[in-house]
C-alpha cells in the first residue's frame, strides 16, 4: 500500500442486537466487490464474536461446510473459484519468525481476502488493515460495533453499514 492510499481513519459505530443482525451486516460485506481484496482486522475479548462473524462472512461469499476457529492451526485457508481467502487467529503467536516459515508474508502479498482475529498479537509484521472491526460485549449480551476504515479499500467496506441517521 503506498502512503496515498492512507487517509485519516473514518469510523462508524453499529449496533447488534443478536447474531442474526452479526449475520444481516456480514452478508450486506460479501456482497461489496472490494472484499475480495480486503484485510479485515477484529478487535474483541474472548467470546466477543469474531469467529461467529467470519463465519457468517464465508457462508455469505460461499464458503460451504464447517469453519473451524484457527486457534491452533493459525490460519485456515479457503478457496473458493474466484476468491482465495485465509482466516488468521493468532491468540496462540509467539515468534516472529513464525512469520517467514509459515509464508505469511507470502499470503498477505497475494490477491484474496484476509481476515485476522487477535491482530495484536502479531505486533508489527501485519501490514494496516483496511478495516479494523472492534466488537464489545455489551451488559444485556449484545454487541457494540466500531468499524475503522483505514484506506480506501475500507472506506469502500463502510458501505455495508446501514447509513448513520437519528435513531428511532
Ligand atoms: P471470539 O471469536 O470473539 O472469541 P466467538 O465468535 O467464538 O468469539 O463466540 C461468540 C459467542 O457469542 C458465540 O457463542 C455466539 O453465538 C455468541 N453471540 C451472541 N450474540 C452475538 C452477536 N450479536 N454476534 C456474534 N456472536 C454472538
Ligand atoms: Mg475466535
Amino acid at each position: 500500500m503506498s502512503a496515498i492510499d492512507r487517509h485519516a481513519p473514518i469510523v462508524k459505530t453499529l449496533h447488534w442486537p443478536d447474531e442474526a443482525a452479526t449475520q444481516q451486516f456480514a452478508k450486506s460485506l460479501a456482497a461489496l466487490p472490494d472484499v475480495g481484496h480486503a484485510f479485515i482486522a477484529l478487535h474483541g475479548d474472548l467470546g466477543a464474536g469474531k469467529t461467529t462473524f467470519v463465519r457468517h462472512l464465508l457462508h455469505a461469499l460461499g464458503v460451504t461446510g464447517r469453519i473451524k476457529s484457527p486457534t491452533y492451526a493459525v490460519v485456515e485457508p479457503y478457496e473458493l473459484s474466484n476468491l482465495n481467502i485465509w482466516h488468521f487467529d493468532f491468540y496462540r503467536f509467539a515468534d516472529p519468525r513464525e512469520w517467514e516459515d509459515a509464508g505469511f508474508r507470502d499470503i498477505f502479498a497475494s490477491p484474496g481476502l484476509k481476515l485476522a482475529e487477535w491482530p495484536e498479537k502479531a505486533g508489527t509484521m501485519l501490514p494496516c488493515a483496511d478495516m479494523d472491526i472492534t466488537i464489545v460485549t455489551t451488559p444485556d449480551a449484545a454487541r457494540q460495533v466500531t468499524l475503522r476504515a483505514n484506506t480506501l479499500v475500507g472506506v469502500a467496506l463502510l458501505l455495508a453499514a446501514p447509513a448513520e441517521g437519528p435513531q428511532p
